[in-house]
């Protein structure tokens, strides 16, 4: 059965939910999500949202950190767009139930962070994404024109050019086959426009700070649905996860280090100085390479991150999160530095979107991590991101409703068949795979890449490819089979990327290109 909606939304986190609370005043809205409704990196995000509210920062100036970050592949036009909206963003965030943390005065509490050189971070203590995805869900769940569907997984979107209609538009999309988790049957949605959501790809890497949703399917959905892919190969690694073998994916904010964390060896010494002037405040890529230089050279497991120096209680009420979720692993910061390692945090390449919002198949937005849209260059600059999947949450909603107008869709659109395919009694097929990905891309694709390296993951992502292939045709879909066929599909273009570029730039660093070329100044862009 067919169900049509004005707009359908894949994702939950902030891109989801802002845009679907602004379209949802010019149709109806479903909210698809694979699991809870919170589930996101958004509901994670600790630091908070940059931008320019208090009278002593301009924007210019946040204009140009953003720009530098980039190492130079950043486009202005976006840079200046996003930055420009950022207080306006702020506002509506508030509006929407958001509280940020504020000073005795009244003022905003502004945190300051690596590469930024003015403190302009909102923050809700260090609950920041918690707080907007609760604020946002509450506004969702209340509005009358937006169904959230929770354990809807989104398959693959549906086009014309899939479907063998022709039209004067070479291929647009019409909707998405999603699989309804609980009652394990797969259904046809459709839309006048679809918008993704669908957020990062952190799962694709062994060590990620990222929670297990982030698995890169809005991405790979796009790719194999015919659209453009851009500057995979800028992964951005956050320098600081806890080293526990019991915490799975547990950040340690930047934040920290703004308010004065030093990084150490083991010994106790500590090593930032010997990278880089702004020490613990360079951006993340450099302290991520120091990092990994270190451990690399010393053997270690970890470096240590030292706040001890700092006053108890000021620790207690700035970092009230982290340090409980500290002490549960045993570690009390205000007396002893963390164990800290680096993972893979943020995707800054994506789907390819323009300024509207539409990626290069039409009818088909995008926002949110998942999108590609020039913001970011080779490197973001800390807490651009939620502001960024805001801004274009309002562009994609103000934009898709002009893709409303006339009936829905009347074409024949076949149900989901899987053929013969079986349930699988194989489940360690599908577990062996997805860990051999995650160690070779975390091996060969890591911080640190070398062209051998990378030859050796192109070889090995071609083989899964084809072993994946045979398997997913041959089995009933399920929410790890799923998961698998889309990071598989995502090393490969993060690969085929990496290779492409033949310098090193930004977070793209390649000890066979040690440099920056003029030649390569430019988008990795892979067209389908
Ligand atoms: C630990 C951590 C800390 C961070 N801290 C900050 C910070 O301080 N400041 C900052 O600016 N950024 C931060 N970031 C990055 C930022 O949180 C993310 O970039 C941002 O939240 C992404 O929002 P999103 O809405 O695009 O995606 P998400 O919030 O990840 O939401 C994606 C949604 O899509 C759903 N989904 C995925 N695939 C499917 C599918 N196939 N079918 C249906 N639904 C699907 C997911 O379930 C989820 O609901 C942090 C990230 C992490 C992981």
């Amino acid at each position: 059965m067919r169900q049509h909606f004005d707009f359908i939304i894949l994702g939950s986190g902030i891109a989801g939910l802002s845009c679907a609370l602004q379209l949802a005043n010019h149709g109806s809205v479903a909210v698809l999500t694979k699991k809870e409704s919170a589930e996101s990196n958004t509901n994670y995000a600790q630091g908070g949202i940059a931008s320019v509210v208090s009278p002593d920062d301009h924007l210019e100036s946040h204009i140009r950190d953003t720009l530098e970050a980039g190492a130079g592949l950043c486009h202005e036009a976006v840079v200046s767009k996003v930055v420009s909206d950022g207080p306006f963003v702020v506002q509506e965030l508030i509006e929407f139930g958001v509280e940020f943390s504020r000073g005795q005065g009244g003022d905003f509490d502004l945190g300051r962070e690596g590469g930024h050189s003015q403190r302009r971070v909102l923050h809700a203590g260090d609950f920041t994404g918690q707080v907007i995805e609760k604020a946002l869900l509450q506004s969702v769940k209340s509005h009358s024109n937006i169904q959230i569907l929770e354990h809807h997984f989104a398959i693959d979107l549906i086009t014309t050019r899939k479907l063998g209609i022709e039209e004067k538009e070479p291929n647009r999309c019409l909707g998405a086959y999603v699989l309804d988790v609980r009652n394990r049957k797969v259904l046809t949605f459709t839309a006048g426009a679809t918008v993704l959501a669908t957020g990062g790809a952190g799962k694709v890497y062994l060590y990620t700070s990222n929670p297990d949703i982030a698995t890169g399917d809005g991405l790979a959905m796009a790719w194999r649905a015919g659209a453009k892919v851009a500057n995979l190969e800028f992964v951005q690694f956050h320098p600081t996860c806890l080293y526990h073998p019991q915490a799975k994916s547990f950040l340690i904010s930047e934040a920290l280090r703004g308010e004065g964390g030093v990084l150490k060896l083991r010994n106790g010494e500590s090593f930032m100085e010997r990278y880089d002037p702004r020490r613990e405040l360079a951006p993340r890529d450099i302290v991520a390479r120091a990092i990994d230089h270190e451990l690399k050279k010393s053997g270690e497991d970890y470096v240590l991150l030292d706040m001890s120096h700092l006053p108890a209680d000021y620790l207690q009420e700035r970092f009230p999160n982290i340090g409980e979720a500290l002490l549960r692993f045993g570690c009390d910061f205000t007396k002893e530095p963390i164990p800290v390692v680096p993972a893979a945090h943020y995707m800054c390449g994506g789907v390819m979107v323009d300024d509207k919002a539409e990626t290069s198949l039409r009818n088909l937005f995008a926002c949110g991590e998942v999108t590609f849209t020039g913001l970011h260059g080779g490197n973001r600059l800390a807490s651009n991101s939620l502001l960024e999947a805001v801004v274009y949450a309002n562009i994609a909603a103000r934009e898709a409703p002009e893709r409303l107008g006339g009936p829905p869709p009347n074409f024949e659109i076949p149900e989901w068949s899987s053929g013969h395919a079986a349930d699988s009694d194989e489940a360690v097929v599908i577990k062996q795979n997805w860990d051999e990905i995650r160690s070779f891309m975390w091996n060969y694709v890591g911080i640190v890449r070398t062209n051998k390296r990378l030859h050796r993951a192109k070889k090995r992502i071609e083989l899964l490819l084809e072993e994946i292939k045979e398997y997913y045709w041959n089995t009933v879909v399920s929410p790890d089979l799923l998961e698998l066929r889309n990071i598989a599909c995502v090393a490969d273009l993060i690969i085929q990327s990496a290779l492409w570029r033949k310098e090193s730039r930004g977070l793209h660093y390649n000890l066979d290109y040690p440099s920056q070329s003029e030649m390569y100044r430019r988008d990795t862009i892979l067209a389908p």
